[in-house]
């Protein structure tokens, strides 16, 4: 059966594949986006103009630190955020504004509505609120958080905005904390398309430290089924984390973006296949370590185990079988 979907932030990465998800299974959404410099115009585009999607979605450009007016739906799932740790050590404030007073107000709004119009409140917060994880264990949702720079406190404190709400005011909530993703339509300024577009330029991939920080990389597509299933499973009042199963390091990630890279460019002929592919040779020419970051975390690893025996669900994509796709994306469609 369709339901109504209040999507924000509809235009950066990972809404822009939520949203596309809900329209692929015949849902009304409702996009709402602030169009910051993280917005990409073109996915409006795609949902505006191709046939099936025309009558399921509609769009409206506003902040939602400032929104008036939520219209009816079954479910609100909140993705608008300012998302960029860099960014938050220079300017935090902006951070405060979609991050926490935008939540504020998308919370208020949901509690404005009475018992039976109440939708449902999804907001995607991320591993990062737990700060680094320097144990041998994963966290769990139990764990406190220490988040260790603006984005993430500015997460942390929404997140506490929510649980008192459902506490205080009695909304249904669903709290998703998910680790980093990767796939297409992701910013230039996140670190593969941005490693991506520094080779186009023929600059080096910059990395922090000696690259030895691990990441554990979970595909946007996997987030998205994740948080659709458990919303239409109809689970509500919980908080799960969202892990994957791959823990790769930054390194190796660069190294993976240089062998893909390297390998589809080779064929133009412009670059010598053999010399490209080895990676002392990346190592030498195309990548460049101790890049720094203020308080950069080592490793985040939490424990998603509360999800996948709750809800059917667990990663099925693979990194080294999606780089290639996003290498391509970036080479042919770019389009920041
Ligand atoms: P993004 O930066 O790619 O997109 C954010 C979108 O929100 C943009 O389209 C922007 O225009 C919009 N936006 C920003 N402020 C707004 C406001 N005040 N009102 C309305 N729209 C606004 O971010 P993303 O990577 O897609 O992340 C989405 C959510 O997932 C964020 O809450 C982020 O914290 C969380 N998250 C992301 C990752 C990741 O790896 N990308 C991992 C864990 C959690």
């Amino acid at each position: 059966m369709s339901k109504s979907f209040i999507v924000t932030g509809c235009l950066g990465f990972i809404g822009s594949h939520f949203v596309r998800k809900c329209l692929q299974e015949g849902h009304y959404v409702y996009g709402i986006d602030k169009k910051t410099y993280a917005a990409n115009e073109l996915i409006l585009k795609e949902f505006q103009d191709t046939g099936e999607y025309q009558q399921l979605f509609k769009f409206s450009q506003e902040d939602i630190s400032k929104l008036e007016y939520l219209p009816d739906c079954d479910y609100v799932v909140n993705f608008a955020a300012e998302s960029h740790v860099d960014n938050s050590i220079n300017r935090s404030t902006e951070f405060l504004d979609s991050n926490v007073y935008g939540v504020h107000r998308l919370l208020s709004l949901v509690s404005s509505k009475s018992q039976y119009k109440a939708p449902l409140f999804v907001q995607i917060s991320t591993d990062e609120v737990y700060g680094d994880n320097l144990t041998p264990i994963d966290f769990t949702e139990e764990q406190k958080l220490q988040p260790s720079n603006p984005y993430s406190a500015s997460k942390a404190s929404a997140d506490m905005f929510v649980l008192s709400w459902h506490r205080t005011f009695g909304i249904d909530y669903l709290l998703f904390r998910p680790t980093n993703n990767y796939g297409t339509n992701q910013h230039p300024e996140k670190l593969i398309p941005k490693s991506i577009q520094l080779l186009m330029r023929e600059e080096k991939i910059k990395i922090h430290g000696d690259g030895s920080f691990q990441r554990c990389w979970l595909h946007v597509d996997d987030t998205c089924d994740a948080i659709y299933d458990t919303i239409t499973g109809g689970y509500k009042n919980f908080t799960f984390n969202i892990s994957g199963d791959e823990f790769i390091t930054i390194k190796d990630v660069a190294y993976m973006i240089c062998e893909s890279y390297f390998t589809k460019t080779s064929n133009t002929g412009v670059l010598d296949n053999m010399r490209d592919l080895i990676p002392q040779f990346w190592d030498d020419h195309w990548i460049e370590y101790n890049y720094f970051r203020k308080g950069a975390d080592e490793i985040y690893k939490i424990n998603d185990s509360k999800l996948r025996s709750t809800v059917d669900w667990f990663p099925k994509r693979k990194f080294k079988d999606n780089i290639d796709v996003i290498v391509t994306d970036v080479l042919t469609n770019y389009r920041w």
